[in-house]
């Protein structure tokens, strides 16, 4: 989510011309029709994710919509939240019922306000009574512009989507899955959890207290069948990158492929981006049995950046 400094990149204002487009292209996805798990052998280290309860914040577009995408592949009924216009939202829904025949309901709720949160663990309850199964807390935006410029009212509201509502969520959800004895709080951090970068202050505290949250509720949950992780992906094949390679393109009279190679090697040493497909399936992978010993972990998907 790297920006031109002072541009909000995708902020509470800008999100709907984006998003339309966003989803636009998003309806690519190629994750084959679901397969119904009975129709599986799934050895017993494995598990059949038919009609987990899967919520994912931010999936109206970009990663979030991918890894509902995913999860809705392997079975999940999927709770879709994100802001977007009614007529892209009913295509999604659409879409989730026509190619996997699971639920998939949409909860709206502006994540810079913690009532919300609740309102919307709440509001899951009607749909779902047995509560959520899977938590992806993923909602973002950014704002770059040196610290001492930053806006106070940008701050809080970075805080407020990428740090306390997830707080909120797992607190809210986590009574469930203890109930249950099985959960899943995946957290969508970024390789600005474990690395900065200039005028991202706000994104860069954020992401940061993400990947600590994620270790205390790892810790806290141990031996419950609840695993709490974080993903922290270097640049992924969004919109978001797209605009800003379109715009070095402009700058410096380079086709879309030239300026994307330039930008990109100067972050990822694998010179590509990371595939939204790629995050859907590695999400799946945490989600599924096989990783029921993976806790606590941050697991950098950054193309090598992190390992210079
Ligand atoms: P995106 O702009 O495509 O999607 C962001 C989603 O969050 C949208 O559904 C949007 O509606 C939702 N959202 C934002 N603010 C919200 C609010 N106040 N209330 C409710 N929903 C809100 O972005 P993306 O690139 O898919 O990013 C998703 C996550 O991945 C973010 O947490 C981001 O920090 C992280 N990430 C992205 C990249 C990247 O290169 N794109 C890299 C590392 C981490």
């Amino acid at each position: 989510m790297a920006s031109a400094a002072g541009k909000v990149v995708s902020g509470l204002r800008t999100f709907r011309p984006l998003l339309s487009g966003s989803i636009k292209k998003n309806a690519a996805f190629c994750f084959p029709i679901a397969q119904k798990c009975q129709s599986r052998n799934f050895s017993s280290s494995q598990i059949c994710m038919d009609k987990k309860v899967a919520l994912v914040t931010g999936s109206t577009s970009g990663i979030g919509l991918g890894v509902a995408h995913g999860l809705a592949q392997k079975g999940c009924n999927v709770i879709i939240t994100g802001f977007g216009e009614e007529d892209v939202i009913k295509a999604i829904k659409d879409e989730f019922k026509e190619k996997y025949q699971s639920q998939c309901e949409y909860i709206p709720a502006d994540l810079t306000r913690a009532s919300e949160v609740e309102r919307m663990v709440r509001d899951v309850k009607d749909f779902f009574p047995g509560g959520v199964d899977i938590l992806v807390n993923n909602a973002g935006f950014q704002h770059v512009s040196p610290v001492e410029s930053f806006p106070n009212d940008k701050w809080e509201a970075l805080l407020s989507v990428l740090l306390t509502a997830p707080f909120l969520f797992i607190k809210n959800i986590l009574p469930d899955m203890r109930a249950k004895k099985w959960g899943r709080i995946v957290n969508i951090a970024s390789v600005h959890g474990v690395r900065a970068s200039p005028n991202k202050a706000a994104y860069v505290a954020a992401k940061h207290g993400i990947v600590g949250l994620t270790k205390v509720v790892a810790l806290e949950t141990a031996s419950s069948g609840v695993t709490c992780n974080a993903i922290c992906p270097g640049f992924v094949d969004t919109p978001i990158l797209q605009g800003q390679v379109q715009t070095l393109a402009d700058k410096e009279s380079l086709s879309y492929q030239e300026a994307k190679g330039k930008f990109l090697a100067a972050y990822h040493p694998s010179r590509e981006a990371v595939g939204i497909n790629e995050l859907a399936e590695f999400v799946n992978f945490v989600c599924s049995e096989n990783a029921n010993q993976l806790t606590g972990a941050s697991i950098v998907v950054d193309g090598g950046w992190t390992a210079k």
